[in-house]
């Protein structure tokens, strides 16, 4: 089994719709949403959702009220303000560390298990797809990256699937660290820019100390070659494997509002590039898959 994980040191750099692509390309897989803060391969991929099961992290102080003596004291331990004048908790406040059930003179505070998401597993037509919905100010989003990438294992051994194609989330924060732990590889998606080139380093600084192997592709590069070169050069410098550039092409915005991948939509610059760009990746992933795409089920515009 293998798992490409698609990470970008910043959003908005097209990594979600080169996943896209890839999930039109590759045969044998499963697809995950491991960008659970702001979930968007759905759009492109209009799933059918099969199940359906909530997400479940940390707690919440829920105060009985026939119990409580209005003595006050969550409300003065309580860090947060949480607990409000008519010793009710906001659970939009409370961060469940159970300080107030602890100090309850009359046990009256339950702490209660929290329903932070759902994730689900659906059908598409580029096949099975992992992912989530954070709710609203949830945290935990860790956690929830973690269950979605390993509910894509199961069901890609269930399906017998060799391939994991994962979208993951972007920056170096506590997600981006559960989504790159233990893949084939990750494939981080840069900008040529000076930010760009440090969001990079820092991605790739995370993806090493994990030891997984770092694969780069620079989007919009005709923006800006002279940075896209001197990425390159920094790439082959430090052991990453550069596998393409993507020019710029509004194909991308196009696909998107359509609900369509790039290679669905259009006939623009991006799609011979992202065709090329995943030969490489997954000649990297390895020999050991199927053949992965007709390029003739491609040729044709829509
Ligand atoms: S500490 Fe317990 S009894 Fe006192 S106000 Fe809070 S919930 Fe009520
Ligand atoms: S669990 Fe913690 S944050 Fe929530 S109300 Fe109690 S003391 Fe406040």
């Amino acid at each position: 089994m293998v798992e490409l994980v698609v990470i970008s040191g910043k959003g908005g750099t097209g990594k979600t719709s080169i996943l896209g692509a890839f999930a039109a390309l590759a045969s044998r897989k499963v697809l995950c949403d491991a960008d659970v803060d702001a979930a968007d391969l759905h759009l492109l991929l209009s799933p059918r959702i099969g199940e359906r099961e909530g997400f479940w992290a940390g707690y919440k102080a829920f105060i009985q009220p026939e119990s409580c003596i209005r003595c006050g004291e969550c409300r003065k331990k309580c860090r947060f303000e949480a607990v409000s004048e008519e010793f009710v908790v906001d659970e939009m406040l409370c961060e469940g560390c159970g300080v107030c059930a602890y100090f309850c003179p009359e046990g009256a505070v339950d702490m209660r298990p929290n329903l932070c998401g759902e994730w689900f597993v659906s059908d598409t037509r580029h096949g099975p797809l992992v992912h989530a919905r954070l709710g609203i100010a949830e945290e935990n989003s860790g956690k929830l990256v973690s269950l979605v990438r390993k509910q894509a294992r199961r069901v890609a051994e269930e399906k017998g699937l060799d391939m994991i194609l994962t979208d993951g989330p972007p920056g170096i924060g506590c997600p981006v660290i559960a989504a790159v732990g233990g893949a084939t590889a990750v494939l981080i998606v840069a900008e040529p820019t000076v930010s760009g080139h440090h969001d990079l380093e820092r991605a790739a600084g995370l993806a090493r100390g994990f030891h997984v192997p770092v694969l780069v592709c620079v989007n919009k590069a005709d923006l800006h070659p002279p940075s896209a070169d001197s990425i390159e050069q920094w790439c082959r410098g430090h052991g990453h494997q550069f596998v393409g550039r993507l020019p710029f092409d509004p194909v991308f915005t196009r696909a998107q509002l359509v609900g369509k991948t790039i290679l669905e939509h259009g006939d623009g610059p991006a799609r011979t590039a992202v065709m090329e760009l995943w030969d490489q990746v997954r000649s990297f992933l390895g020999s050991g898959l199927q053949p992965s795409f007709d390029r003739e089920a491609f040729s044709g515009k829509s």
